[in-house]
C-alpha cells in the first residue's frame, strides 16, 4: 500500500519572514542594497519564489567593510574581556535554540533538504559549534618562550591576537552550519565580519542577523550581505581593508579567492571539493559497511564535500555491497523537506539538478551502468534518484570530478597497493574511509591515504572539537577544533631585555 504523504504545517511566524522582502545587515542596520535591486530565492521542492533578498554588490560590500573595520579599530568586542566574549556567543546559541523550529523550517524550505535533517542535525550543530567555541574565547593563549640571544637575558612571549577584518563566504549545502562555523571562532577570537551566503540559500543567515542583535553583539561586528558571488563575493575578496577570507566552496571558485586575495595579501583559508574514497575490504562488517556506504553518498542529497562518492569494494564482497547499498537507495523516499514522509529531499536548485543529470549522462555515454536511479525525480522541483553506477573505472568523468549529487560509483578492486594508488589519485583530498576489522590493516590504509579526515568502520562523523579541513585542492587549513583558531589569529612576540 503506498504511504500517503504528510505535508508538515508551516509555522506562523516562518511564513511572516519569507512574505517580507529581506534586507542586509550592515552597521546593525537593516538596509536595502544600495541599487535598490532584489533577486528571488527559490523552494527547490516546488521551484517556486520563496522570497525576494537585497541584492547587495561592491557598494554595499564597501559599506559592510567599513562599518567591520570601524568596529575593528575601536573595539567595542575584541577589548571586553574573554569572558563576556563567551558569554554573548552562548547566549547567542541559547537564542537560537529557543527557535529551533523556524530555523530548521526555513532551512528546509530554502535549502531543500528534509525538515527532520534540519531538526536533528543542522540547526543542533549550530547550537553546538556556538558553544564549543563560547569556550574557547578564555582560551586562546600566548606562551612564553626560553630564548637564546646573545648579551642580556630576555622574556620573550606570544600574544595571540584577532586577525582583523574578516570576509566570510559560504555555500548552500548546509547554510547554517557553514555560517555559524564561520562565525562562531571568529567571534570568540575578537574578529568582526562580513558575511556572505550563497544566493541559494540566504535566509537563516538572514535571520541569524536578527539573534546576533538580539544577543548584545555591537553594531558592526557581524554584517550580512547578500548577492551573487561574481559581484558581492569578486568584491568582498579583493577589498584592501579585509584582513582574510574564509571560504567554503568550489575548488574553482576557491582558486578565484586566491587570486583576487593577492591585492593586500590577505590571509585565505579555503574547505573546498572533494571526491573522496570510501574503501571495503572483504574482512569488513558488511551489516554496518552497506548501510554506513549508503549514508555516505545519500546524506543530505548528496551535496557534501567530504561525501563517500568513490565506493571501492575488495572482490569478494563487491556483489553484495552493490546490490546491499541499491536495495537501501531504492528504498529512500525522494520528496519534499516539508512532508514527513521524506528521507530525502530535492538538490539545492535546478542549475544543480542539470549539473548532477548532466554527469549521469556523461557516466552513461561512457559504459556506467545505473543498478538503481539514474535520472530526475519527477517533473516538479529538483529531486535526482538515488543512483549506483557500476562498470565505472577511474578514466570516467563521473569517477574523477565532484558530483555534489545523490551519486555513487562502485568499483571492485583486489590489490591494495594498486587500491591505494587509485584511492589517491584525485585532486582532491579531504576525507576517505576504510571499513575492516583488520586493526592493523586498517590502520596502514588510513596512514597511507592523502586525506585530511579517514573514518574506520563508520561514515561522516564531524565533531565541532575535531579538525576537518583538505589535503591537496581540497583547501588550505584546518576548520574545526582549536586549530580553527589559528586561521582567525596572528601571533605577535613581544621580547625585552631583564638583565
Ligand atoms: P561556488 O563555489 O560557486 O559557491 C560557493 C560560494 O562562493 C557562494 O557564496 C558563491 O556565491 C560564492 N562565489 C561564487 N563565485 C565567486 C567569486 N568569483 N568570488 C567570490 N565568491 C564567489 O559553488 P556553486 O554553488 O557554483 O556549486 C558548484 C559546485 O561547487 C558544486 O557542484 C560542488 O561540486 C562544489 N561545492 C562545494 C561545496 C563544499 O562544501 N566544498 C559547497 C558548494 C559547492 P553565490 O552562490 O551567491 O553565487
Amino acid at each position: 500500500m503506498a504511504t500517503a504523504t504528510q505535508a508538515i504545517p508551516v509555522d506562523e511566524n516562518v511564513s511572516k519572514y519569507v512574505a517580507k522582502k529581506r534586507q542586509m545587515l550592515i552597521n546593525g542596520k537593516w538596509v536595502d542594497a544600495a541599487s535598490g535591486k532584489t533577486f528571488p530565492t527559490y523552494n527547490p521542492a516546488t521551484g517556486e519564489v520563496l522570497a525576494h533578498v537585497a541584492e547587495g554588490d561592491k557598494e554595499d560590500v564597501d559599506r559592510a567593510v567599513a562599518a567591520a573595520r570601524a568596529a575593528f579599530d575601536k573595539g567595542p568586542w575584541r577589548n571586553i574581556t574573554p569572558s563576556e566574549r563567551g558569554r554573548v556567543i552562548w547566549k547567542l546559541a541559547d537564542l537560537l535554540e529557543k527557535r529551533l523550529e523556524e530555523f530548521a523550517q526555513l532551512e528546509c524550505l530554502d535549502q531543500g533538504k528534509p525538515l527532520g535533517l534540519t531538526r536533528m542535525v543542522d540547526i543542533p550543530t549550530s547550537i553546538d559549534q556556538l558553544r564549543y567555541y563560547a569556550g574557547w574565547a578564555t582560551k586562546v593563549e600566548g606562551s612564553t618562550i626560553p630564548i637564546s640571544a646573545h648579551g642580556a637575558k630576555f622574556l620573550a612571549y606570544t600574544l595571540r591576537e584577532p586577525i582583523g577584518v574578516v570576509g566570510q563566504i559560504i555555500p548552500w549545502n548546509f547554510p547554517m552550519i557553514m555560517a555559524t562555523l564561520k562565525l562562531a571562532p571568529a567571534l570568540a577570537t575578537g574578529c568582526t565580519v562580513v558575511l556572505k551566503p550563497a544566493e541559494q540559500t540566504p535566509l537563516t543567515a538572514l535571520m541569524l542577523g536578527e539573534l546576533i542583535q538580539e544577543a548584545g553583539i555591537p553594531d558592526g561586528v557581524v554584517n550580512i550581505i547578500t548577492g551573487y558571488g561574481e559581484t558581492a563575493g569578486a568584491a568582498l575578496a579583493a577589498h584592501p581593508n579585509v584582513d582574510k577570507i574564509a571560504f567554503t566552496g568550489s575548488t574553482e571558485v576557491g582558486k578565484l579567492i586566491v587570486h583576487a586575495a593577492a591585492g593586500n595579501l590577505k590571509k585565505v583559508s579555503l574547505e573546498l571539493g572533494g571526491k573522496s574514497p570510501n574503501i571495503v575490504f572483504h574482512d569488513a562488517e558488511i551489516e554496518s559497511a552497506i548501510p554506513g556506504a549508503a549514508n555516505a553518498i545519500f546524506f543530505n542529497q548528496g551535496q557534501v564535500c567530504c561525501a563517500g562518492s568513490r565506493l571501492y569494494v575488495e572482490d569478494k564482497q563487491f556483489d553484495k555491497v552493490v546490490d546491499g547499498v541499491s536495495q537501501l537507495a531504492s528504498k529512500i523516499r525522494v520528496g519534499p523537506g516539508m512532508e514527513s514522509t521524506s528521507d530525502m529531499g530535492p538538490v539545492v536548485s535546478e542549475e544543480q539538478m542539470n549539473r548532477v543529470c548532466s554527469y549521469l549522462e556523461s557516466g552513461f555515454s561512457e559504459g556506467a551502468k545505473a543498478v538503481t536511479g539514474g535520472s530526475r525525480h519527477g517533473e516538479k522541483g529538483y529531486f535526482v534518484k538515488p543512483t549506483v553506477l557500476v562498470n565505472t573505472n577511474e578514466k570516467m568523468k563521473v569517477v574523477r570530478e565532484e558530483i555534489f549529487g545523490p551519486v555513487v560509483t562502485v568499483m571492485p578492486f583486489s590489490d591494495v597497493d594498486d587500491l591505494i594508488a587509485k584511492a589517491n589519485n584525485t585532486p582532491y583530498g579531504l576525507a576517505a574511509a576504510v571499513w575492516t576489522r583488520d586493526i592493523k590493516k586498517a590502520h596502514r590504509t588510513a596512514a597511507a591515504l592523502r586525506a585530511g579526515t579517514v573514518w574506520i568502520n563508520c561514515y561522516g562523523v564531524l565533531d565541532s572539537a575535531m579538525p576537518f579541513g583538505g589535503y591537496k585542492q581540497s583547501g588550505w587549513g584546518r576548520e574545526m577544533g582549536k586549530e580553527m583558531l589559528e586561521l582567525y589569529t596572528e601571533v605577535k612576540s613581544v621580547c625585552t631585555p631583564i638583565s
